[in-house]
């Protein structure tokens, strides 16, 4: 169904133009769904899952919505993205690169199949620097005093039994964070992460092999917060902040929504 935006009128994103990557399932779609709510003039949902992106967007509304194909790791094709966001809407002033994918087997140092590495890495780490290093220069060839947020986790804060490959991939995404932060602020564009805790969403459930309630339940116990479980909407009013005037003097920031995640909790995963 077709949200209308909220009728609040303090609109925190009225008249943007926003990217989300990832944007036809879990946390990317949440995301295009609150910005919808929140008053953008256009969320455009980047995606290799066609079928489901353009859905998603028809049912946010085409007229707020779109949808356009994009594998975030091929270069040609971020630079399309960003290319016809501009022509079409005259500018990007939000980039979510929230596109991300878990290996399919979780391994140790020592058990690390570099295929799978590649893959991982290509998608994870070299995909998320080509959306940021293509939304900033439209920015910055725009004059917008844009936001960028990415998709970190808390396997980016620490290390873990097993997840190397993915806890790899999201130190970088940290580190991509860090120095597009400090390298883009005489532009006064920010650029944060968002760093969620493990939640129920398309990815998890077909990686554990569950259903949204039994993972759901799994991930119950990496959060210390008693009485909430942890959904794609609370990463994603995280990310409406990061992006919100709210948040216009906050830059390089690693806003963690973990539900208090301590340290070696891990390991027990
Ligand atoms: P999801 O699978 O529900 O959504 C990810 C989306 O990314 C999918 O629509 C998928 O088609 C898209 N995608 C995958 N590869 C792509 C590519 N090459 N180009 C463009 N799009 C591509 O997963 P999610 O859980 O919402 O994950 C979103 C982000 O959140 C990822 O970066 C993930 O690492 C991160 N994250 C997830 C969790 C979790 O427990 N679910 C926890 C922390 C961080």
């Amino acid at each position: 169904m077709a949200e209308s935006p909220s009728t609040n009128t303090t609109l925190r994103l009225s008249g943007k133009i926003a990217i989300v990557t990832g944007g036809a399932s879990g946390i990317g779609e949440a995301t295009a769904r609150v910005f919808a709510n929140q008053g953008v003039r256009k969320v455009v949902i980047a995606d290799i899952q066609d079928e489901l992106g353009n859905q998603v967007a028809m049912s946010i509304g085409n007229e707020r919505c779109a949808f356009i194909h994009c594998d975030v790791a091929n270069e040609d094709e971020v630079q399309n993205l960003i290319q016809s966001t501009v022509n079409t809407y005259g500018q990007v002033d939000i980039m979510f690169s929230n596109a991300g994918i878990f290996s399919p087997t979780s391994q140790t140092v020592m058990e690390l199949d570099m295929s799978q590495l590649d893959h991982l890495f290509a998608i994870n780490v070299r995909g998320m620097a080509l959306c940021v290093k293509h939304a900033a220069r439209a920015m910055v060839e725009g004059h917008v005093r844009g936001s960028i947020v990415c998709t970190g986790s808390i396997h980016g804060r620490e290390g873990g039994s097993r997840s190397t490959d993915y806890t790899m991939s999201k130190h970088a995404v940290l580190g991509l964070m860090r120095a597009a932060s400090v390298q883009l602020a005489t532009h006064g564009i920010r650029v944060n992460c968002v760093s969620p805790n493990g939640l129920a969403t398309p990815l998890t459930c077909k990686l554990l092999g569950k259903s949204h309630e039994d993972a759901q339940e799994i991930y119950k116990s990496l959060a210390r917060l008693e009485g909430v479980v942890l959904t794609p909407k609370h990463v994603a009013n995280a990310v409406l902040f990061l992006v919100s005037n709210e948040a216009e003097f906050i830059t390089g920031l690693d806003l963690r929504v973990d539900g208090g995640f301590v340290p070696n909790d891990l390991c027990r995963v």
